[in-house]
């Protein structure tokens, strides 16, 4: 089949490279001029099954609450009213209990867990090397923190991964560069999650797909999608392209390309922070990746750089930085690895991510046979894309799929999607 897939991200350029393995003619369109530039682009670089944790778990709308009028917060408002985004709050306060953080979290495990496998595969048969390193150190401030996250963690034994939860002066064995003066409960120890480079990854996939002969139209925008019998064609600045099948991975802006043809995704773009800074005393700087649980913010070493990535705004679609942001980023550096590097200069990108109220990606078919979703990955579309890319490329090629797809459709929403 001529397969179209809109959207050059980490999703899009997975979802393309395992379609032309499967033998389609493969085209992604990207309205910016390289592979990367949006969400993917500020990934905070964390990836690997316990990694991508639902936004939506018990206890979170209360932490949030109260953190509000601080300075530094895991979640900045701007000062718009957006009845989607109450609308959206609304949905996602209703995820936050304990039975959906299961099932949530089952569902996107399976994903990551596949996704872990075919990235390996990936990057033993081709060699690549983004800049990968073993181990997630996950710090919490207080027993509170603990309390609230040990519903995930009993999860982690259940389903057999590794773990280890340490006391502080075990945290500091491990990671020695933790800085002395930040008093901590315990830290959670995952020795096989990973961060790495995602830009990197995702240019080194574009490069693979290319070799496949999937072609890249860069600074070329779908406006809209028009499905028809037998096929389905797209507009681009002005002209109208056919094909069999489109993909729509446009991560953030996949529901604003659907509405209009009656598939309401309920993702909302939640604008994510991150900064970059050059190593100053390289000592002092972390071996391991730690996220700081508090703050839902990780700080990662990559080569001479600390990238550090996290804190949600809600309700903002500008490139604006929003200060509170800033201060959370800069916070969770000083606070972990004061004398690493000098946060406050570091460069601050901001970028939305698009998100489901309950955390879990969507993927696969629509109403219409020929136009497939593959979107809403949220804060964890690294962890899980190459899963997503090869589940959905099984399915448009009517394969049977590696894993069961249950709760990752659209099916799950009923008619409401459908
Ligand atoms: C700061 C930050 C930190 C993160 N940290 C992590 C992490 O540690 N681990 C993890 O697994 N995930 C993380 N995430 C989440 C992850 O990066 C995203 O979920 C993922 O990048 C989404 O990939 P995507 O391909 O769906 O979207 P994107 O990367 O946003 O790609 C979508 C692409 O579609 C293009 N597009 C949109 N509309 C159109 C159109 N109409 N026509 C043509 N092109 C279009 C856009 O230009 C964009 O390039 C983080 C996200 C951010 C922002």
């Amino acid at each position: 089949m001529r397969v179209a897939v809109i959207g050059g991200g980490v999703v899009g350029v997975c979802t393309a490279y395992y379609l032309a393995e499967a033998g389609h003619e493969v085209a992604v369109i990207e309205r910016y001029g390289n592979v990367a530039q949006e969400a993917s682009f500020g990934n905070l670089d964390l990836m690997g099954p316990a990694s991508p944790r639902p936004w939506a778990m018990p206890g979170t709308p209360s932490k949030i609450l109260s953190m509000l009028f601080r300075p530094e917060s895991p979640v900045a408002f701007s000062s718009r009213f957006e009845p989607a985004m109450w609308g959206w709050i609304r949905r996602w306060v209703g995820e936050c209990k304990l039975p959906r953080l299961k099932l949530n979290q089952l569902r996107m495990r399976r994903l990551s867990n596949y996704s872990k496998e075919l990235m390996e595969q990936l990057a033993h048969s081709h060699s690549l090397d983004f800049q990968q390193r073993s181990g997630v150190l996950m710090m919490f401030r207080t027993a509170r923190e603990l309390q609230l996250a040990q519903p995930s963690i009993e999860l982690l034994g259940e389903l057999g991964t590794r773990h280890e939860l340490l006391d502080p002066e075990a945290a500091r064995l491990m990671e020695p560069a933790l800085s002395a003066q930040t008093s901590f409960h315990s830290a959670l120890y995952v020795p096989d999650d990973e961060a790495g480079n995602c830009p990197l990854f995702v240019r080194q996939m574009k490069t693979l797909a290319q070799n496949l002969g999937v072609e890249f139209h860069f600074n070329n925008e779908v406006q809209a999608i028009r499905p028809e019998i037998g096929g389905v064609s797209f507009q681009v600045d002005g002209r109208s392209i056919d094909v069999d099948a489109v993909v729509v991975a446009a991560g953030s802006d996949s529901s604003r390309l659907l509405k209009p043809i009656g598939v309401n995704l309920p993702l909302y773009p939640v604008k994510v922070y991150s900064a970059s800074t050059a190593i100053q005393e390289f000592e002092l700087a972390p071996q391991l990746a730690v996220y700081d649980d508090t703050y839902r913010v990780a700080l990662t070493r990559l080569g001479k750089r600390i990238r550090i990535a996290g804190c949600a705004e809600l309700g903002s679609s500008s490139v604006d930085l929003h200060q509170k942001a800033i201060n959370t980023l800069v916070k969770v550096g000083d606070d972990w690895f004061p004398n690493a590097a000098n946060y406050r200069t570091a460069s601050f990108w901001c970028g939305p991510t698009g998100m489901l109220p309950e955390g879990v990606p969507l993927l696969g078919a629509t109403r219409y046979a020929n136009v497939f979703v593959n979107a809403g990955h949220g804060s964890g579309a690294w962890a899980m894309a190459a899963g997503s890319g090869k589940l959905l490329a099984d399915m448009i090629s009517g394969r049977r799929t590696d894993i069961d797809t249950d709760g990752l459709t659209l099916a799950r929403y009923g008619d409401r999607a459908r």
